[in-house]
């Protein structure tokens, strides 16, 4: 990366973070030469291949993924702006992790690792659209990683008047 104070090519990286939403990785640096610091955006290539179920491969979409999110968050205490943000913390876990490819099945054990701390119900929803329980045994599997004594304080809250929040 060319220094944009004296042309020197060579440059040490600083800092490193990934802007998500823009595709975009910001790079503090500073050249070797004469010390100077500047930021670049180099944008990276998130080309990350999901391989579906029916063997087919299509582009990770963020989208995508907001949208099954919202789906299983809907009526929960989850709002738009925290599915947004476990969505960019995914992509930017996977971007970081260097990640060519993911499976369906691995990409939904990642949301609901996100889910689980989160919000039950949501976390449930999730785990009925992506993992496609064949019956109630399954079901039950996926309920015993729920810890109790959290599902009773989500209940409790969710039962509360939202004036008595304040
Ligand atoms: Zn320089």
């Amino acid at each position: 990366m060319r220094c944009p104070f004296c042309s020197h090519d060579e440059s040490k990286v600083t800092d490193s973070r990934n802007a998500t939403e823009t595709n975009a990785v910001r790079r503090r640096r500073e050249c070797l030469k004469c010390l100077k610091r500047f930021t670049t955006f180099e944008t990276v290539d998130l080309t990350i291949q999901v391989h579906k179920r029916d063997g087919r491969y299509e582009d990770f979409q963020q989208d995508k993924l907001i949208k099954g999110l919202d789906a299983a968050c809907r009526h929960t205490r989850i709002s738009h702006e925290q599915v947004r943000a476990i969505a960019y913390k995914i992509t930017a876990d996977l971007m970081e992790r260097q990640i060519k490819e993911i499976s369906t099945t691995e990409l939904g054990e990642v949301v609901m690792q996100h889910l689980q701390d989160l919000d039950t119900i949501a976390y449930i929803r999730f785990a009925c659209v992506y993992r496609r329980f064949k019956d109630v045994n399954e079901l039950r599997d996926a309920l015993s990683n729920v810890d109790p004594k959290d599902d009773a304080e989500q209940f409790a809250n969710s039962a509360k008047s939202p004036l008595q929040k304040f």
